[in-house]
């Protein structure tokens, strides 16, 4: 590949673009600003035979130590805007949730203050179906703009395939537009719920750590007696383990944590360690929440469809 299209640079660390901060770098890498550049590298990488990933704020995602081969994308400029028309709200896939949620309860619009506490963007929010405090993002989802090799294409939710933290998105599908229908409300009474819902979040889970949030999915297995998976592992006594650089939080045990100089190998030796004894004690097998990208050996026997 001599001739790279513009604004694609080879080799770029993708570890701090993460907030667990692990893992090696993407061999191609581009920020595009524009629903045309999407498509045009999007379009481009097909006609290579390179592999599409998409980056959002990297807050649910390990990445292989060994780095990503392929085109890996962070969507960037009109791509990450946030704008209010009446009760719609009109976002970039790389517009971060928070901000959405902050905007929207400044402009009196109430149904997204879920999105307050979940420190991703909309597109990371709608290939994971994301959720908080009973919010639903299907229920606020007007329209998605889903970008492939064959172009654009508009979704509404019902053809995203939702299901509890995931949806039909294909892999090298990516997320760059998203619309929300909301209803009036007083933007104080909505603050106020943001504030409470942060005030809730700050006491329940840890913070200020490099972390991606709960690593396992909260089990629907009937022997689980409707224990969350932190729950689980807590009573496995993985609340505090740590293995290389890092460990289950000592405040919330379904997050990992890295202690400063974890590598992804070291996290998914965590993880494992952690599924292991849930297994071993209730019968449970734990599915992870977390993405990856690039070569991160899950266990395939860790991932039921
Ligand atoms: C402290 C903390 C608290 C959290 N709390 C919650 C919570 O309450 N509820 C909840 O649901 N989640 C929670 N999460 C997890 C995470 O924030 C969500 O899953 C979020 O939706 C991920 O968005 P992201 O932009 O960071 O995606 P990333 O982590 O960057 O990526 C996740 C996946 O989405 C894909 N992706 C990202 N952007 C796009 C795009 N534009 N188009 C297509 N695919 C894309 C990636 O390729 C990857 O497969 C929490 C995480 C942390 C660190």
């Amino acid at each position: 590949m001599p001739h790279l299209p513009e604004g694609v640079q080879r080799a770029y660390p993708l570890a701090r673009l993460t907030t667990i901060r692990t893992g090696g770098p993407a061999e191609l890498f581009a920020r595009p600003g524009t629903l045309e550049e999407l498509e045009r590298l999007v379009g481009w990488a097909a006609s290579e035979g390179l592999e599409v990933g998409v980056v959002g704020s990297g807050s649910n995602l390990l990445v292989a130590d060994v780095g990503v081969r392929g085109l890996v994308l962070k969507l960037d400029k009109e791509l990450s805007t946030i704008e209010l028309e009446g009760t719609t709200v009109r976002c970039g896939g790389g517009a971060r949730l928070p901000a959405v949620s902050a905007r929207a309860a400044q402009a009196g619009l109430t149904g997204i203050e879920f999105g307050v506490n979940i420190p991703g963007t909309v597109g990371g929010a709608v290939r994971m179906n994301a959720n908080a405090y009973g919010g639903e993002l299907a229920a606020v989802l007007a329209w998605v703009d889903v970008t492939g090799a064959g172009g654009t294409e508009r979704r509404s939710p019902a053809e995203l395939g939702f299901a509890y933290r995931r949806s039909g998105l294909a892999p090298d599908e990516v997320v760059a537009r998203a619309s929300f229908t909301l209803h009036e409300a007083a933007s104080e009474e909505v603050k106020a719920t943001l504030a409470d819902m942060r005030a809730r979040r700050k006491a329940a889970q840890p913070s200020g750590i490099k972390t991606f949030g709960s690593t396992f999915k909260n089990p629907d297995d009937p022997r689980a007696e409707s224990r969350t998976a932190g729950q689980l592992l807590d009573a496995a006594g993985c609340r505090g383990l740590r293995i290389g650089g890092a460990g289950f939080s000592a405040k919330h045990a379904n997050f990992v944590e890295n202690h400063g100089d974890a590598t992804t190998a070291d996290v998914i030796a965590v993880m494992a360690e952690g599924r292991r004894r849930v297994l071993g004690q209730f019968g449970i097998a734990l599915e992870p929440e977390v993405q990856a990208l690039g070569p991160v050996e899950l266990p395939a026997d860790w991932i039921r469809e």
